[in-house]
C-alpha cells in the first residue's frame, strides 16, 4: 500500500504539470479529494490494518492530502497572476470589468492644486451663493459700474441679513477680501471651485464652469514675482516648451492688468490651426491687486502688495484634451466620462 500512495503522488505531480486552467484544477481536486477520489479511497481500506500500519499509512495519507492541496491552491494562484479571473472568465458570467476614473475636472483640480501647494498656496473655499460686496463691491466693482458688464449676473431674489443682494458668484474673486479677511497678511490663498453666470449655451460657455485663482499680499510684491509664477505654472502644466506673455488688459480690481498667453506646445509659437495661427493661447488673467481693494480689507496699500492670478481650468482641459464641447464635462454623460466620446 505504501508503493501505491507513492505511485499516487507521482501521478498526481505530474498531472498538476499539465493543468491549463482552472477547469483542470478542479478536476484534479475532485479526483484526489473528492468524496469518491484518492484519499478518501486509500483513507477506506486502513481499518484493515493492524494499529502499527494504520500510524505509519495513515501518517502518509496525510501526507499526500496535504500535498495535493497545497500544490493545487498554489497552481490556482499562479493562473490568477497570469489569467486574471475576468479574462479567463470560466466561472463568472461575461461581465465586462468597469474601473471607476476620475472626472476630468478633478483630475485637472488635484493636478493644479499640486503645483500651487508645492509653492506654499494652501486652498481657500468661498461660498457659490455670494454678497453683492464679495464678489462686486468690496473688489472695486461698485454698483451701477459699468465694467460690471463684463459678467451675466445671476442674482437671487432676496438680500442677506445686512441689506446686500445675493447673487451666484461670478468668478472665485470673492474668495480674496474673505481671506484677507479671515487671514490678514502675508498671505497666499488659492481657490478651485464652481461659478456661475447667465451665459447663452454653446460648444464654448456654459452657465457652469471652472475658475482657478491665486491670491499673494505681502510686502514687495511686484510683477516680477507674477511673470516668474505664470511662466513656472505654464512650464509645469503645458510642457517645459511653453512660455508665458502679458498684453495689457482691464480688470477693476487690478493695476495695472494683463493677459496671460502661453506660447503654443503643438507649433512652437509658429502658428498652427490649434492656435488660429497666432502662436498663442490666451489662458490667464492677472494684475496686481487694487489699491482700493487692499483698503477694502483693511490692509495698507503703501505698505502692502499683491498679485491675483487666474485662469480657467474648463478651457485648459479642452486644450490638452481635445474636447470641443465645454458642457461635456457638466452633462454627467457617461459615455463622455468613459472616454468613449
Ligand atoms: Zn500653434
Amino acid at each position: 500500500m505504501l508503493d501505491k500512495i507513492d505511485q499516487f503522488q507521482k501521478e498526481f505531480l505530474q498531472e498538476l504539470e499539465g493543468v491549463k486552467n482552472r477547469g483542470e484544477i478542479n478536476e484534479l481536486r475532485v479526483k484526489y479529494l473528492g468524496r469518491k477520489g484518492v484519499i478518501k479511497s486509500l483513507l477506506k481500506q486502513l481499518p484493515s490494518l493492524t494499529v502499527e500500519e494504520k500510524r505509519r499509512l495513515g501518517g502518509k495519507i496525510n501526507q499526500l492530502k496535504k500535498l495535493v492541496e497545497k500544490k493545487l491552491a498554489e497552481q490556482e494562484e499562479k493562473l490568477n497572476q497570469e489569467q486574471p479571473l475576468t479574462s479567463q472568465g470560466e466561472f463568472l458570467p461575461h461581465w465586462p470589468s468597469q474601473f471607476g476614473r476620475l472626472h476630468p475636472i478633478e483630475w485637472m483640480r488635484q493636478r493644479v492644486l499640486n503645483i500651487f501647494h508645492h509653492l506654499g498656496f494652501v486652498e481657500f473655499k468661498g461660498p457659490h451663493i455670494e454678497n453683492d460686496w464679495f464678489n462686486f463691491a468690496g473688489l472695486n466693482i461698485p454698483p451701477g459700474h459699468p465694467a460690471r458688464d463684463l459678467w451675466d449676473t445671476l442674482y437671487l431674489n432676496q438680500n442677506d441679513k445686512k441689506g446686500n443682494p445675493l447673487l451666484l458668484r461670478t468668478h472665485t474673486s470673492n474668495i480674496q477680501l474673505r481671506a484677507l479677511e479671515k487671514y490678514g497678511v502675508p498671505l497666499r490663498v488659492m481657490a478651485f471651485d464652481r461659478c456661475f453666470r447667465r451665459e447663452i449655451l454653446d460648444p464654448r460657455h456654459s452657465h457652469t464652469f471652472s475658475q482657478f485663482e491665486v491670491l499673494v499680499v505681502d510686502k514687495g510684491i511686484n510683477m516680477n514675482h507674477l511673470k516668474w509664477l505664470s511662466d513656472y505654472f505654464l512650464k509645469e502644466i503645458l510642457g517645459q516648451v511653453t512660455e508665458s506673455r502679458f498684453r495689457p488688459k482691464y480688470y477693476p480690481f487690478v493695476e495695472p492688468g494683463v493677459g496671460v498667453d502661453a506660447k503654443c506646445v503643438f507649433c512652437n509659437g509658429k502658428g498652427c490651426p490649434i492656435c488660429s495661427y497666432s502662436g498663442w493661447f490666451e489662458i490667464a488673467g492677472a494684475g496686481m491687486v487694487h489699491p482700493q481693494v487692499l483698503k477694502n480689507a483693511g490692509i495698507d496699500p503703501n505698505e502692502y502688495s499683491g498679485f491675483a492670478w487666474g485662469f480657467g481650468p474648463d478651457r485648459m482641459l479642452m486644450l490638452m484634451t481635445g474636447v470641443n464641447d465645454i458642457r461635456q464635462f457638466y452633462q454627467g454623460d457617461f459615455q463622455f466620462l468613459k472616454g468613449g466620446r
